[in-house]
């Protein structure tokens, strides 16, 4: 896709550090290198992000994920990572290629900050269940319909 910024790298158009590729992806240093070794998994295809990317070229990129990590791993001598992808602007996403994000972790300091708030004491948990499996949601309604006939 003309004027992505990944297509061009995929394409060889402008520089990037690549430290993997093979026919459906490669994988390169992040610029900004968040923790060291932080590195972006793309499909040389270009797709907007895990929402419209093709099932088999994920399936492809999750392996090579997970090959790429432990490597990382080893050869930085991190003790863990974060493996994410950001779906949409409103997620954080900057660059609309599909990309997952490897980030070794070295120790809780490292620059990164991933807080899962703890909202269970605000939220109905039941309501968000049946919403999320709206067939479920759409069968109890209908029952609870019946049952007042
Ligand atoms: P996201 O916010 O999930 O879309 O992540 C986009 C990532 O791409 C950011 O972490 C940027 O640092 C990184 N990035 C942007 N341009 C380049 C580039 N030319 N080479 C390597 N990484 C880049
Ligand atoms: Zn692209």
């Amino acid at each position: 896709m003309e004027n992505c910024i990944f297509c061009k790298i995929a394409n060889k158009e402008i520089p990037g550090k690549i430290v993997y590729e093979d026919d459906l992806c490669l994988a390169f240093l992040d610029l900004s290198q968040t923790t060291n070794g932080h590195t972006l998994v793309v499909p040389k295809t270009h797709y907007q992000n895990i929402l419209d990317v093709d099932k088999e070229v994920l399936s492809h990129l999750i392996k090579v994920t997970k090959k790429l990590t432990n490597q990382i791993i080893t050869n930085l001598d991190a003790k863990g990572a974060n493996v994410l992808t950001n779906a949409n602007e409103v997620a954080g996403q900057t660059v609309m290629h599909f990309h997952i994000h490897i980030i070794p972790r070295y120790n809780e300091t490292d620059q990164i900050k991933i807080d899962f708030t703890d909202r269970s004491q605000e939220v109905d948990l039941d309501n968000i269940f049946n919403i999320v499996n709206i067939l479920f949601y759409c069968l109890f309604t209908l029952q609870d319909m019946l049952a007042s006939l």
